[in-house]
């Protein structure tokens, strides 16, 4: 990214529940690469998750990882800046001192499910959030990193993409990109 090099932005979905959580969690999959992000850490083991990631990537693109990773682990072994999503934290107004602090360094967000273990508030560099109410993790996820992007990942493509919607009017017009092997 322009501003932000080659830095790894990763998301810690915490508390992943497989049986109630599973159309959730795919969602955050889903809009942590839709919206720039370059993998998930989930909490607890969901191969299901991972297939269906999987096979989105083989038609769309890129290389969005799945990991599955005890959140303890995950954040004792961060080296970069750690941003907590919480509908606590201090207004995401704060995002273009974070955008200038993660300049260099890897980004890892975390969203939450059920209650959210004090250790995260503690851990974290910044626990921000995006108004005051309570809503979605997938929602706040989408929110942050469009403005931490400034909303340059919405028309996002990947090199290696089979598919490509061109974005029409009215009609669904995708097409189907031919590789030389
Ligand atoms: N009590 C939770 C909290 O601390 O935000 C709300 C639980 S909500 C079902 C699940 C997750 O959505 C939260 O852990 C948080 O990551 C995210 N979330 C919900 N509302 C938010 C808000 N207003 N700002 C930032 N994140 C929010």
């Amino acid at each position: 990214m322009e501003d932000q090099g080659e830095i790894l932005i990763a998301v810690l979905r915490m508390g992943h529940r497989p049986q109630r959580d599973k159309r959730i969690t795919t969602h955050v999959c889903l809009v942590a690469r839709a919206f720039g992000a370059d993998g998930v850490f989930l909490w607890r083991k969901d191969e299901k998750i991972k297939e269906n990631m999987d096979k989105l990537r083989k038609t769309w693109g890129g290389d969005f990882f799945v990991e599955f990773k005890s959140y303890k682990k995950v954040l004792s072994e961060w080296k970069g800046i750690i941003i907590h999503l919480t509908m606590y934290g201090e207004k995401i107004d704060k995002i273009d001192e974070i955008r200038e602090k993660c300049k260099d360094k890897d980004i890892l967000i975390v969203v939450g499910a059920e209650k959210v273990p004090p250790e995260v508030y503690e851990k974290a560099d910044y626990n921000i959030s995006i108004g005051s109410q309570p809503h979605s993790e997938v929602a706040a996820l989408a929110v942050f990193l469009d403005r931490f992007f400034k909303g340059r990942y919405l028309y996002r493509e990947f090199e290696d993409a089979k598919m490509k919607i061109i974005p029409s009017p009215r009609s669904k017009t995708v097409i189907e990109k031919s590789f030389k092997s």
